[in-house]
């Protein structure tokens, strides 16, 4: 048997051992602990030691709400942004490329996470009629350079600035409109409206977010 090793007070991911649980089986030590969401659960020592309990539970369903609502972005605007901002720093193929990747503006590490970017754009005031814009026009996209603009203000409802992506690659809505010959009211409409990101956008692999 090895070593009683007192845990009382020390913390595993989310849980703080309370206090050493009585029983009968004299093999193993068991303690309870305090979730950080206030639950209460029992936990053998071995299992806290090697980490494979970290919660009650709760921290897994956590990540897979997590998993889930990355998921559920892939349709809206802000993921569109997401995409086209790294699209434009990343990709020669992308029509704008020459005025941002190839001038040298790029994503910062921490925004190649889509939840990262997602998470700062809620925090600093995100809205559907607001477009992201570099404070100062030399430097990259990042959190300490970004904020969210009136589109009318950046001068973004210029024709070639409508992008989105149609058939996994970025286009104009000229573009798009020229390709598939729906009306480029039509599709400057559903643009601004953001019904467009339902209507071109494919589901991006995997291991693009
Ligand atoms: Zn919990």
């Amino acid at each position: 048997m090895s070593k009683f090793v007192d845990l009382t007070g020390r913390r595993f991911g989310r849980l703080t051992v309370i206090k050493r649980k009585k029983t009968d089986d004299t093999n193993r030590t068991y303690w309870i602990c305090q979730c950080d969401c206030g639950n209460i659960k029992t936990v053998e020592a071995y299992a806290l030691k090697i980490g494979r309990t970290k919660s009650c539970g709760c921290l897994s369903v956590d990540i897979a709400r997590q998993k889930a609502t990355r998921h559920g972005l892939r349709h809206t605007r802000i993921y569109n942004i997401w995409r086209n901002m790294k699209y434009r720093c990343e990709h020669k193929d992308h029509p704008q490329y020459i005025d941002y990747g190839g001038r040298g503006i790029s994503v910062c590490e921490e925004w190649h996470d889509f939840m990262m970017f997602y998470k700062w754009a809620i925090e600093n005031g995100y809205q559907d009629n607001l477009t992201i814009d570099r404070i100062d026009n030399n430097n990259g996209y990042s959190p300490d350079n970004c904020r969210w603009v009136d589109a009318k203000i950046q001068g973004n409802n210029k024709r070639n600035n409508l992008i989105v992506e149609f058939k996994g690659k970025p286009m104009t809505i000229s573009q798009i409109s020229d390709l598939t010959e729906i009306n480029y009211e039509k599709l400057r409409k559903a643009f601004h409206s953001g019904r467009i990101y339902k209507m071109f956008n494919e589901e991006p692999e995997d291991s693009e977010v």
